[in-house]
């Protein structure tokens, strides 16, 4: 079986408008609305924003770049009363009740993009094709616009598919994954906890376009971590006793921190990313900002690495005599699937794409589906994780290209016949 060609005209058409409007974590207005009333015209019933999500459960959101995003949408046609609506929060999940009884299914879509300036390249794919990205300094390039796509396809193929189905579907649209801080928000509102499977999934990876390959385990937990240091202004040259340094108190703490020891039980990671610091040549710095990522093979190592990072900024207070305060923005954790989910995905990949279904080292980044899943797992369903590939120049890049009219319809084709297998009558 494949799916009909016309499922994976639409998701191309959607990926391509959506690579256009690329937005970032807890900005996604434009993707939302387009979500929103996509699913709504396949008859799904949607709730979106704060219906969707638990604000209190919310990472690493900015105000200032909601504010600027939620401008840029109604400038793009986003009508206010939906702004009104969503309460300032992106994300939406659609729900479909076949009236049949059957299994709950829950797929999950991230939707939100990086922070990269798209290539100007002629040759690169989006510019080719007349679909690059409009908005400056951000990008699809991790290829959620090709996840998005996917949800609304299989929301379509769903709806008109429904009479032969059981059961009933969660899409999940999640925002904020970039950075690891947006599926806890809906993990609170509980949209999994009553779930038979959940299935995740990401495009790319190490998997080549017409490819396919499953993650057992793998990814690392994660924690992003931001730090503010505030020292006390003087003159430079003629108090310089005077006045407390936030530079140099940020630039003790950095070192500080990539010579926290390794973990023996497994891999760990600290990246101190940015640090932007300082006020003028002959000002002692009053202003420092730190943003850190810490990573771990287990969960407890991971905690390791971020319990030293808050130890040796509560030192670094002390020695400096500077206001030092740290905000975790985002956590990820490692991933877990059941044996059961697995098998069920497995026998699908193989049907669908036979000897290009692959056998690949599990993923070594992070992904904070891992949350959902660890809570879906533990109130009882089975999960599992796959991708789905293309040629691409590796993930966060300026080119990253993702073949869309072949590695689309290979995504869709898994996802049909995925929900026909766990909800066909
Ligand atoms: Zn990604």
């Amino acid at each position: 079986m494949s799916i009909e060609q016309k499922y994976v005209d639409a998701a191309v058409a959607h990926r391509r408008a959506l690579h256009k409007r690329p937005e970032p974590g807890w900005c996604e207005f434009e993707t939302t609305y387009r979500v929103v009333s996509t699913l709504k015209d396949f008859g799904f019933e949607v709730k979106f924003g704060l219906d969707a999500i638990e604000p209190a459960a919310v990472m690493g959101r900015n105000e200032a770049e909601v504010d600027a995003a939620i401008a840029r949408a109604i400038e793009a046609g986003v009508p206010q009363t939906f702004i009104d609506q969503t309460g300032g929060f992106t994300g939406a999940v659609g729900l479909l009740d076949t009236g049949r009884e059957g299994p709950v299914t829950a797929l999950r879509f991230d939707i939100d993009c990086v922070m990269v300036e798209e290539s100007t390249d002629p040759e690169h794919e989006a510019n080719q094709g007349g679909y690059a990205s409009e908005i400056a300094g951000c990008m699809h390039s991790c290829g959620h616009d090709a996840h998005t796509a996917t949800g609304l396809g299989i929301a379509q193929w769903i709806a008109d598919h429904q009479d032969a189905l059981k059961g009933r579907f969660i899409l999940l649209f999640q925002p904020g994954e970039e950075g690891t801080r947006g599926a806890k928000s809906l993990m609170e509102k509980g949209w999994v906890d009553h779930v038979n499977y959940l299935y995740c999934c990401h495009i790319g990876g190490d998997a080549k376009l017409g490819e396919g390959c499953i993650a057992e385990s793998g990814f690392l937990a994660t924690s992003k971590i931001d730090i503010t240091f505030t020292g006390a202004p003087s003159h430079a040259g003629s108090d310089p006793e005077k006045g407390r340094s936030a530079l140099i108190a940020a630039a003790a703490a950095a070192l500080l921190m990539q010579a926290i020891p390794r973990h023996s039980q497994g891999a760990s990671r600290i990246s101190v990313g940015t640090l932007h610091a300082g006020e003028g040549r002959n000002v002692t710095p009053v202003h420092a900002k730190m943003q850190v990522e810490t990573r771990g093979a287990t969960h407890e190592i991971n905690q390791y690495m971020r319990d030293n990072v808050y130890r040796i900024c509560e030192g670094i207070e002390k020695t400096h005599d500077v206001k030092v305060d740290v905000v975790t923005v985002g956590e990820g954790t490692t991933l877990q699937t059941t044996k059961e989910g697995t098998r069920i995905l497995s026998e699908v990949m193989r049907e669908v794409l036979g000897e290009k279904f692959v056998t690949l080292p599990s993923p070594g980044a992070s992904e904070d589906c891992t949350f959902l899943m660890r809570r879906a797992i533990e109130c009882g369903a089975d999960c599992g994780y796959f991708m789905f590939g293309c040629n691409h120049k590796g993930h966060h890049r300026a080119n990253f290209e993702i073949q869309d009219e072949v590695s689309l319809g290979v995504g869709l084709n898994i996802l049909a016949r995925l929900v026909e297998h766990l909800n066909g009558r």
